[in-house]
């Protein structure tokens, strides 16, 4: 069975992890999002709010599960008997970020990383405006699903 590990903050879940969440379903017989936390990080959204963001939207995908962890993204993916990391790109930024990440990961473990490029309408969204224009009362509805709204 191919599984694959979707790690990331997830602070909060937007239409960009969504659209990478989606087109990755038929490569994968399961894919777990991986909530990673990081007692250094300052968060908008509970680890609990972010973990019920993504439960509610998947409510109804079998093959779509939810879990946090600690620590290395490797050593987890190992814990689960995980071949695979899944990534998005949005831009030239993210590939360098990604690219020294993936390359040590597989250095380290026997773990692949597979990349998707995001679609052209959601590639300008990101976690980070998201909680600029929630803290400014701001819309997001075009952003993210509609169980993050409802928060
Ligand atoms: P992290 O802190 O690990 O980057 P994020 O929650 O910000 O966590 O992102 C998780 C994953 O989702 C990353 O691979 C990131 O590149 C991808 N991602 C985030 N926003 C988008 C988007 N708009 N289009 C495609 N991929 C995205």
């Amino acid at each position: 069975m191919n599984k694959a590990v979707f790690p990331g903050s997830f602070d909060p879940l937007t239409l960009g992890h969504t659209d990478i969440i989606n087109r990755a379903l038929p490569l994968f017989d399961e894919i777990i999002i991986a909530i990673g936390t990081n007692s250094t990080k300052k968060y908008m959204f509970t680890l609990e709010q972010r973990k019920m963001f993504i439960e509610k939207t998947y409510q109804n995908n079998p093959k779509i599960k939810v879990d946090t962890y600690e620590g290395l993204t490797i050593n987890y993916c190992k814990k689960i008997n995980s071949d695979f990391i899944l990534r998005g790109l949005r831009n030239p930024a993210d590939f360098e970020f990604e690219k020294a990440i993936a390359q040590t990961n597989r250095k380290m473990s026997k773990i692949e990383t597979v990349f998707l490029l995001t679609s052209a309408d959601t590639s300008f969204i990101s976690s980070s405006i998201v909680r600029d224009i929630l803290r400014n009362n701001g819309d997001v509805s075009m952003l993210v699903p509609n169980i993050v709204i409802k928060e």
